[in-house]
């Protein structure tokens, strides 16, 4: 849709020079594409692909994904403290398994979150 957008706006300015058109153009991508392929994590202040933030069910995100990276959020969590996890999972609206996290922490220790989040991420495409 913005596509169709940016040539009907470039049909309304033909009398205008072909460069301004073109930094008009630029800009729309740049747009489009920062927010399809990267999120910038408030925390790292890092330009990140989007599987890099974990999906949340949460209304209070807006596009569904976490404002902090997940390489963050595994430096913030003390991944060995059930209680700490437990109310980050309880902030991104996530369920917490804590049979499948035990697990997870004995093979992947400070980067269990990630993994979590993959096995997350499994069983919710395998639902579908
Ligand atoms: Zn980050």
């Amino acid at each position: 849709m913005p596509l169709i957008e940016v040539d009907e706006m470039d049909s309304h300015h033909r009398a205008k020079n072909v460069r301004e058109r073109c930094v008009l153009r630029e800009e729309v991508r740049r747009k489009l594409t920062s927010d399809q392929k990267n999120r910038r994590c408030i925390r790292c202040k890092e330009d990140k692909p989007e599987f890099n933030f974990v999906h949340t069910p949460s209304n209070f995100f807006p596009g569904h994904r976490s404002y902090i990276c997940t390489s963050c959020l595994e430096r913030m969590v003390a991944q060995d403290n059930l209680g700490e996890v437990d109310r980050l999972m309880r902030y991104l609206d996530l369920p917490f398994d804590l049979d499948k996290w035990t697990s997870l922490y004995a093979i992947h220790k400070d980067h269990t979150l990630t993994a979590y989040f993959n096995t997350l991420l499994d069983e919710h495409y395998s639902a579908l």
